[in-house]
């Protein structure tokens, strides 16, 4: 069986380093915040070539909180893509904001720049580009509208923690940064967590605040906060983990990279790194029309694969009221129905990708025989 993630062959890995951060904090007692936190924010921030990492509850806290510091709220529209995990367009709702949304670029499947302008009105306050499966959005077009507009770009690198763009480390290229630590992401806590990454010295102190009840001090409440923090055991594990990140990343990239070169010739539509990226491969997919048939013939071969994501968030029953149309997000749609995530961590081994791309060459050779068939018959 080659599972989809693999946090067992992690944690075995690393479990004595895991046992002694873990029970540090027990004898510590300091179980929230404290000094493994900020220890963890500072290794962080200069991990992101980010002045500021503030720890936060989630990578949902984190979106929730950069836009508030952001001073977003009701009568405001925060520009994002459909085709993202939930929580990015939840997290504009939860400010009274209205989400707008723009479609993805098909190849990099990240915010097109040519839509965003096309999106643009007067009540536009923020954008929050997606640096989806790990690999950046355009940054420097997004950032270019965005300082002609006077508009705060926020990144979700929630799915990205190391990437580039341009040499230059997902978190520090917007105004605020906002990553998840949720125990499948690259660099995953024991439970939950998040951060917000900031250059600037005010949004830092903001989202300090609000992620602990606002407060300046103890029990001086100057903004109406939230209980956003971040447990100290967490803190301790993200420390330990975070030593490894580096090397955790480059063999995503070497297993990306086989899979690269088994299926070059397959027919089947990969992944590409961009021009600009240093793509981190929290995901690797692939795109096929006959993704339901591919996914249970994997499965059958004790091959789990998932789909990130299969509704576009306009199409969600819980935002059916921001009032878009089946048709309007043309590559967000399509993407949703084609994708096809093949198994991506660290441990994957060299049978392990060349047991998945041995089964995926299989599926597409038969799958080209019976669209052969299908045009034939149709002939
Ligand atoms: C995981 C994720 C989030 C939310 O992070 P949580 O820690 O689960 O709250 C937000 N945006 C994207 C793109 C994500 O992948």
């Amino acid at each position: 069986m080659i599972p989809f993630v693999d946090l067992p062959a992690q944690h075995r890995a690393i479990r004595g380093e895991i046992d002694d951060a873990i029970r540090g904090v027990l004898e510590s007692c300091q179980f929230t915040l404290g000094s493994e936190v900020a220890k963890f924010e500072e290794e962080f921030a200069d991990y992101c070539d980010s002045r500021f990492a503030i720890g936060v509850s989630s990578g949902t806290s984190a979106l929730h909180l950069a836009l508030l510091a952001a001073n977003v709220g009701p009568g405001d529209e925060v520009i994002t893509v459909p085709f993202t995990f939930v929580a990015t367009v939840a997290a504009i709702h939860y400010t009274g904001a209205t989400p707008v949304l723009v479609d993805i670029d098909p190849c990099t499947c990240t915010l097109d720049p040519e839509a965003l302008e096309a999106a643009l009105t007067p009540r536009t306050r923020a954008i929050i580009p997606v640096h989806l499966y790990g690999q950046c959005a355009d940054m420097d077009a997004i950032l270019a509208i965005a300082r002609r507009h006077g508009l705060i770009v926020i990144e979700d690198a929630c799915q990205a923690h190391g990437a580039q763009y341009k040499g230059r480390r997902a978190g520090s290229l917007g105004d605020l940064g906002c990553f998840s630590f949720y125990p499948g992401k690259n660099l995953g806590a024991c439970g939950e967590g998040g951060l917000v990454t900031t250059q600037s010295a005010d949004y830092d102190s903001t989202v300090r605040m609000l992620r602990d009840w606002g407060a300046e001090r103890k029990y001086r409440h100057v903004l109406k906060g939230y209980n956003y923090r971040l447990e100290a055991l967490q803190g301790a594990v993200l420390r330990v983990k975070l030593r490894h990140l580096e090397d955790w990343t480059e063999a995503r990239r070497a297993a990306a990279a086989r899979y690269d070169a088994l299926l070059a010739d397959s027919g089947v539509r990969l992944p590409r790194e961009a021009g600009y990226a240093r793509h981190v491969y929290h995901i690797y997919a692939i795109r096929t029309s006959m993704r339901a048939l591919w996914k249970a013939e994997l499965q059958a071969r004790g091959i789990h694969t998932g789909i990130h994501y299969p509704f576009p968030v306009h199409l969600l029953p819980a935002y059916s009221d921001l009032g878009y149309r089946a048709g309007q997000f043309p590559h967000s749609e399509r993407a949703a129905q084609e994708v096809l995530s093949l198994p991506m961590f660290a441990e994957l081994t060299e049978e392990q990708t060349a047991a998945v791309a041995s089964a995926v060459l299989e599926l597409a050779r038969q799958s080209s025989a019976s669209r052969a068939c299908e045009l034939g018959a149709a002939g």
